[in-house]
């Protein structure tokens, strides 16, 4: 393969161990389903189901008909629960990969019922709760309503109520532990008022709540930020498994003086050298990066110092004077002793990590890590 100009770097060998790390640190007891929506958080899903397969998980979380269709095709023949609530068409075409919903609500789960008589079969469905304030998908018990709704979906010939489940709206750990609680009174109501036959599973824990508040497991956690190496909780041992490469495409000397990039954003303080790397918004690096973020040349922070280009920016690598076209840009990750962390893309941008590798995983090439065997 002709390297394009970007490209993500997975380490599988660290999603591996960041799952032991997970189990060890959760307990035994608890199954942890392994979350891959969008795309395995732009890992690509055929790098890491194979590992999580290989560690013994049998349940994973998705969102996108895709990644279901794909995991069957990739031989996972555990559970697939979608995280969302889903749209008529994706239920009705997920039926046949066996995909237990997410139901956000009667009038949701009227529509799960329509897509289950349309695929010929009942589906399984996880009823959300408002237990947590998230209000976004959840019925809401405290609402007088509430109880009617839970009734009514019991009712409906086409959905099989499996699980009761919640969603936190924040990394915060007394925020979890209240939610946590709130949920454990509803859930066991909730169960009531569904018809659900006992035993119906309970789960609202993700990385952070699992691995910070323990009252939150409950029968199930779904744990995605912390296989991917970059959650708030805090744990040690886990490791980001992404890069982002380029390499420099060109480098040349300005005077003192001369303003770089559009807007003349930028101005010289120095004599400086500049490097070219053909990598720009449109390739997921957001533009709102530039003048803001680092990258790695021979091992040295060097700071992105232009406003963004669609597909460049430019790189004051007037610290490293051995810096020669060709050499390896890291945008994220390690390289040498020195790494740009998720939280050093957070406080460049503002925004989550997520919002930006997600984006990579898109629209760049993805290769697992030399010595781990192709994508
Ligand atoms: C994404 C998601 C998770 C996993 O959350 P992490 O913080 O990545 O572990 C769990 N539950 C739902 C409903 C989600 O959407």
């Amino acid at each position: 393969m002709i390297p394009g100009p970007g490209w993500i770097e997975v380490d599988v060998e660290a999603i591996a161990r960041n799952v032991v790390v997970v189990r060890k640190a959760i307990g035994p007891a608890t199954p942890l389903c392994g979350v891959v929506k969008a795309d395995a958080y732009g890992h690509g899903i055929d790098l890491v189901l194979p590992v999580l397969m290989n560690a013994g998980i049998t349940t994973i979380g998705v969102t996108a008909n895709e990644e279901a269709h794909r995991a069957r095709e990739l031989g996972f023949r555990g559970r697939i629960l979608r995280l969302r609530a889903a749209l008529r068409d994706e239920v009705e075409d997920a039926a046949s990969a066996g995909v237990e919903e997410w139901a956000g609500g009667l009038a949701h789960a009227r529509e799960i019922d329509a897509a289950a008589r349309a695929a010929g079969r009942r589906i399984p469905v996880h009823v959300s709760l408002n237990s947590t304030g998230l209000s976004r998908d959840g019925v809401d018990l405290g609402a007088g309503h509430g109880t009617a709704e839970l009734v009514g979906i019991g009712r409906l010939a086409g959905v099989r109520p499996i699980g009761v489940c919640a969603h936190f709206p924040c990394e915060d750990e007394e925020d979890v532990a209240a939610g946590a609680e709130a949920f454990r009174e509803q859930s066991a109501e909730a169960a009531g008022l569904l018809g659900a036959p006992p035993g119906v599973e309970r789960h609202c824990a993700t990385s952070y709540a699992a691995l910070t508040v323990a009252s939150s497991r409950f029968d199930l956690v779904r744990v995605g930020a912390a296989l991917y190496g970059d959650t708030a909780a805090p744990v040690a041992g886990l490791r980001p498994a992404l890069r982002l490469l380029s390499r420099i495409a060109a480098i040349n000397a300005y005077p003192a003086g001369s303003t770089v990039g559009y807007d003349r954003g930028h101005r010289l303080a120095h004599a400086a050298r500049l490097a070219v790397v053909p990598l720009g918004y449109a390739d997921g690096y957001h533009r709102v990066l530039g003048g803001r973020a680092h990258a790695l040349v021979r091992g040295h922070r060097v700071p992105a110092v232009d406003k963004l280009a669609m597909n460049s920016l430019v790189l004051d690598v007037s610290r490293v004077p051995e810096a020669r076209i060709g050499d390896e840009v890291v945008l994220a990750g390690g390289q040498g002793g020195e790494a740009i962390l998720a939280k050093d893309l957070e406080a460049a941008s503002g925004q989550i990590a997520a919002d930006l590798y997600t984006a990579w995983g898109r629209l760049l090439p993805r290769r697992a890590r030399a010595g781990q065997g192709a994508s």
